[in-house]
């Protein structure tokens, strides 16, 4: 069946619009996709955002450019661009962001029912190429209705005539209007529907747990200038919000995120638990912004990472390597992000209290002197937070922020040992980087030669602090277990004191997963958090930054909704 971009001719609408999001249950090569990338870039009045979900039970290995580019060479560089992120596949949702940001695929693997029941959004068209099992199924039409707003087109391939026949009937029932004329007669197979959402019910505000509808883009202020705030304001910044990031520091990044390095690797686990399933998903997100925003072997390399597990009880330590394993000079990437268009950074800035004003939020300092108007709010503060929150609810009690529905934070302190290698360094350094007890990382480039790192130690902030040099004999330590060696030849530049320190504190949850979202049980809730990011800013901040970006917007998640559920900040 020939087929245009998208099929969407003549009724394709993102003209002007924030943004066009498409669901196609069928990626097969991604022939659909490319189209419709390709009919997006070459329109001058394109939606600013195009977000295309694709469903797949396996994607192909490799995406196969001589079979796609033959008749089309126009799309060898969006192949390209989506190739070199096409990796690590496993069954569950992956996001890849493309075309600086503005046209973004969710590929999902996995069965098409289950895929459309963990979707959180309302698709502008919909492409549904049904095989003869699920033409069959009701359960499959229920699922893409909820996947569907009011005016959504939907087409639709039925491969043989029976199959037609029940789809039509399916649709039917379900609210859609039928407007291919002669769709009832169809007797050649595999034929074309089309159809547009319009039930003659009214549908249910509850119908998804997301906002119903996109939030209006205006002004936004994010406290805190650190990785947490920094990914919002981005992502916020690219979809057209004009964002103010305050910090009680002169420069960004001053907290946990001026950390000199950091890992960048997915946690693993046996059951493969959800902070598994999400660390990869973030982790995947983050090295598409190091890969876009910084010097590769300046600020970031794609070093792999070996992981050593050190807990398993075995005799002989479990090796596992992590080829998309990187480290990350975390402030470079904050820099970045802070230098897009649409942010204003205002330093030695300190936020107080919150109040409402007008329709407005209004964010103070000390003395009650208003620093900064907006619409919205993002307290991307680590466990400052709390302290802005717990002030508020003195403020204006009738507010509703139900603090005990967020899960508890507290501070952790870490300090990182570390040193310039030397000509007289031994040669038992490994070339990558290793983590399991602790982490290794050598050979950062840093201003006077190239340094090896050696972290972290791990205290609770309400503890008194124990002395550094206590920290440099636990660093060691757990160097002691994931190399030896190299634990033996270091030994003396500890004892010595010529090792060196970074230290600061982490903002931990109980449960080790980041918070974010609306604090305000509202339609159009003004104030949220983005916080709570652990020891795992690095791999969970982007995706923090895209999950509330998606819900302001009303777009694709870029992780399922049960797992998303675990990162919701009310979550209790
Ligand atoms: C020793 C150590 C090693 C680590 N190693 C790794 C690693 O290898 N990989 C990894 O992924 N993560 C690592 N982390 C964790 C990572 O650094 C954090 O998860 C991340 O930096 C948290 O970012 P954030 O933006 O939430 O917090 P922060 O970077 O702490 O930012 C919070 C900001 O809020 C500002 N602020 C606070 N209150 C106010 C207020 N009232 N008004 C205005 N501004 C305010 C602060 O000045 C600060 O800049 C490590 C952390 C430490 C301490």
């Amino acid at each position: 069946m020939q087929r245009t971009a998208l099929d969407q001719s003549p009724e394709i609408t993102w003209q002007g619009l924030p943004c066009w999001r498409v669901l196609d249950t069928q990626f097969a090569q991604g022939q659909g996709f490319f189209d419709c990338w390709q009919a997006w870039r070459a329109d001058p009045l394109r939606s600013r955002l195009l977000h295309y979900v694709a469903f797949t039970t396996a994607p192909p290995a490799t995406l196969a450019l001589s079979g796609l580019l033959g008749s089309q060479p126009a799309l060898a560089s969006l192949v390209q661009e989506l190739a070199s992120q096409w990796h690590a596949l496993r069954p569950g949702f992956h996001r890849f962001v493309l075309n600086q940001g503005q046209v973004m695929l969710t590929l999902c693997i996995g069965d098409t029912l289950n895929l459309l029941r963990q979707q959180q959004f309302a698709a502008d068209a919909v492409r549904w190429r049904a095989p003869e099992a699920e033409a069959a199924s009701l359960w499959i039409v229920k699922a893409l209705a909820r996947c569907c707003r009011r005016g959504t087109r939907l087409t639709v391939d039925a491969p043989n005539a029976q199959a037609q026949s029940d789809v039509t009937r399916h649709l039917m029932q379900c609210g859609f209007d039928l407007q291919t004329p002669e769709a009832a007669t169809f007797d050649t197979a595999p034929a074309r529907l089309v159809a547009s959402f319009n039930p003659r019910w009214t549908l249910k505000k509850t119908r998804q747990t997301t906002l119903a509808s996109a939030l209006p883009v205006g002004s936004c202020a994010v406290v805190g200038a650190g990785l947490a705030g920094a990914s919002v304001a981005a992502a916020l910044a690219r979809r057209g919000w004009q964002v103010t990031v305050l910090d009680r520091a002169e420069a960004p990044a001053a907290g946990a995120s001026g950390l000199p390095v950091g890992l960048v690797v997915p946690h693993v686990s046996a059951d493969d638990c959800a902070l598994s399933q999400l660390s990869r998903s973030g982790v995947r997100l983050m090295l598409q912004q190091a890969r876009s925003l910084l010097l590769a072997g300046q600020d970031w390399a794609p070093s792999g990472v070996l992981e050593r597990d050190l807990d398993s009880g075995h005799l002989h330590p479990q090796d596992l390597w992590h080829p998309q394993g990187a480290w990350i000079k975390p402030a470079q990437l904050v820099r970045a992000w802070l230098s897009q268009a649409g942010i204003t950074f205002m330093g030695q800035t300190e936020v107080s209290q919150l109040r409402r004003r007008d329709g407005l939020w209004e964010l103070l300092d000390e003395h009650g002197q208003r620093l900064c108007r907006a619409e919205r709010v993002v307290l991307a503060n680590a466990c400052g937070a709390e302290t802005l929150l717990q002030r508020l609810r003195r403020d204006e009690p009738g507010r509703a922020v139900d603090l005990a529905r967020l899960p508890a934070m507290h501070g952790m302190r870490g300090m990182l040992s570390w040193a310039l290698h030397d000509g007289k360094d031994p040669g038992e350094f490994p070339p990558y980087p290793v983590n399991g007890s602790g982490s290794m990382v050598p050979r950062i480039p840093v201003a006077g030669g190239a340094a090896w790192f050696m972290g972290s130690s791990y205290q609770a902030e309400d503890q008194p602090e124990r002395p550094d040099h206590d920290n440099h004999l636990a660093n060691w330590q757990h160097l002691r277990s994931l190399q030896p060696a190299l634990a033996d030849a270091l030994q003396h530049k500890f004892e010595s004191g010529e090792v060196k320190h970074w230290k600061n504190t982490r903002c931990v949850t109980t449960d080790r997963l980041p918070a974010v979202g609306p604090l305000e049980a509202s339609e159009q809730p003004g104030l949220w958090i983005c916080a709570g990011l652990g020891s795992r800013g690095l791999s969970f901040s982007v995706l923090c930054a895209e999950l509330l970006a998606a819900r302001w917007g009303a777009e694709p998640w870029p992780v399922e909704a049960s797992l998303a559920k675990a990162l919701n900040a009310l979550r209790h």
